[in-house]
């Protein structure tokens, strides 16, 4: 854990060292959980977006996307549940006067039971050989108790949640005898529900009949478009309709980079179909989810799914897709059988019909919906956090490389002339123009080539093309591969095509 740490710091010095993300209003010392990107990270992030947008909605015939405005009919929040349940359970440390999200202290609690568990575990797997961690967790007392203990808090902690019951979950925290990080003290106030969404005012009137708020998901956008959408797109059921947008959250416990974020972008896709087919498509999701994020290269051992015990008020089905991040296995993307709470909702509130003619069936429904949602700025942190290596070289030096996907990549390509002189700064720029239009790319000439190397490295740019003296004769030029550090030499007429075949790796 420790090790991880520490190396979850690296990975956000190195983020804002090479310009991918920023705290925000840094010079005013910055606002909590609110992050800006750089000019690296806004090519990354822009990529990733390219990338799910094409395989979600250009790459399927059966779905569309939109987008929709942040700003909603306030009605609608209600409709969906937000104004009465989108809420966290707070409580207060007396002392410090600083705010924690009350089932969040007691899954601490629970975290630092299972690092002990783990610790057993490893210090048992140093003295024995053949060691067999399953067997070992089953029959070793003092790891029996562990477990057992977090199975009692776990379970009380979920029932008093699905309860409501926030005397309850005060008394687990007294009982446990947690105390606060800052303060050390165990002077709690009262546990109460906070709600998560931001409001603000619209127009000019000075009393709070125009309150509006930021929306906390896209969803609600698509589903107040359904029709229009089904209608001018003349589309079929089953189809999707997908949306990349900003939400906020005024989230309690802020922390964790760019993980959980006050402001924050959802990529979303609403999945309308037949009642009573909705577990069909769920499952489905479910799989081609789970191939396009293993389609970016990193290793299915890095996923896991986590199917909700405690369903929201409007699923009968939800997994989570975890990732392993350098604090461990957290959701990244939710699919959730949505069923057709929404659409119900917003017909009873709004008044207007919200349904679908199946001519195949003859009849008109309130169509079921699986949704899939990933967060653009947690997948953000799925790639860097992977990407991000130290390699000790063959010559006892050490590089810090970004392994990015390259179709990921912010820069494509680095076109260097060997040294600054000869004229090979302009026959590098010659090639440079042939790339620009297909590709992002760097230039640069500053210091040794070996320097410049590990800058392309350290920003994660897959191929760096150098022009050198043989260049000037043959036009041939190396291209360098970034994984590898190989080089191999190449007609520079055929660059464009070789970088365009490996970038779809
Ligand atoms: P969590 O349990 O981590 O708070 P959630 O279950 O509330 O997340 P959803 O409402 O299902 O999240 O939102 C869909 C996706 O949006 C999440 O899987 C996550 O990737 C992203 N997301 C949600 N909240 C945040 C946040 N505060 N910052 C960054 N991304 C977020």
């Amino acid at each position: 854990m420790a090790n991880n740490e520490e190396l979850f710091k690296k990975i956000i010095s190195h983020a804002k060292e090479y310009g991918f993300i920023f705290p925000s209003s840094e010079i005013y010392d910055g606002l909590s959980a609110v992050y800006d990107y750089g000019q690296l990270g806004v090519e990354l992030k822009n990529n990733i977006k390219q990338y799910w947008w094409k395989s979600m909605v250009q790459l399927h015939e059966n779905i569309v996307g939109i987008d929709t405005a942040i700003f909603m009919h306030p009605t609608i929040w209600k409709a969906s549940g937000h104004v009465d349940a989108f809420n966290d359970p707070m409580i207060d440390n007396k002392d410090s006067k600083k705010r924690y999200r009350a089932d969040v202290l007691v899954e601490d609690y629970l975290q630092k039971i299972e690092d002990k568990i783990q610790k057993e575990v490893e210090k048992a797997a140093k003295r024995f050989e053949n060691f067999d961690k399953q067997m070992f967790i089953q029959t070793n007392a003092r790891v029996l108790e562990y477990t057992k203990k977090m199975q009692t808090i776990s379970e009380r902690l979920n029932k008093s949640l699905t309860d409501n019951d926030l005397e309850d979950i005060k008394a687990l925290i007294e009982e446990l005898e947690i105390a606060c990080p800052v303060s050390g003290s165990r002077n709690w106030t009262e546990v109460r529900q906070f709600n998560l969404m931001f409001a603000t005012q619209m127009g000019s009137a000075a009393d709070n009949t125009d309150v509006v708020y930021l929306r906390p998901e896209t969803a609600q956008g698509i589903f107040v478009n359904f029709l229009n959408v089904q209608k001018t797109g003349r589309m079929k059921i089953p189809f999707g309709i997908a949306q990349i947008g900003k939400a906020f959250r005024n989230e309690i416990v802020a922390r964790q980079f760019i993980f959980r974020m006050r402001e924050f972008e959802q990529m979303e896709m609403q999945f309308f179909v037949r009642p009573g087919e909705e577990l069909k498509w769920f499952e489905y999701w479910k799989k081609e989810r789970t191939q396009w994020h293993l389609s970016l290269g990193i290793p299915e051992n890095k996923y896991r799914f986590h199917d909700h015990e405690k369903l929201a008020h409007y699923a009968n089905a939800a997994t989570d897709i975890e990732f392993e991040f350098p604090f461990g296995f957290k959701e990244l993307e939710g699919i959730h059988s949505r069923t057709d709470f929404d659409l119900k909702a917003h017909q009873q509130y709004s008044g207007k019909k919200l349904q679908y003619f199946d001519t195949e069936l003859n009849e008109s429904y309130v169509p079921y919906v699986v949704e899939t949602s990933i967060g653009l700025d947690r997948t953000f942190l799925a790639i860097l956090s992977h990407a991000y290596t130290e390699e000790k070289l063959e010559d006892g030096s050490e590089r810090v490389v970004m392994n990015i996907p390259p179709r990921l990549c912010p820069y494509k390509a680095a076109v260097l002339p060997l040294v600054k002189k000869d004229g090979m700064p302009e026959k590098a720029r010659e090639i440079l123009a042939t790339l620009v239009d297909d590709f992002n790319c760097q230039y640069d000439e500053k210091d040794a080539i070996g320097r410049r190397y590990r800058r392309q490295d350290a920003i994660g740019t897959p191929f760096c093309i150098t022009v050198d003296n043989q260049t000037l004769n043959d036009n041939t030029v190396t291209i360098r591969y970034r994984d590898t550090m190989q080089q191999d030499r190449i007609d520079s007429e055929k660059v464009v095509e070789i970088i365009k075949d490996l970038v779809k790796k």
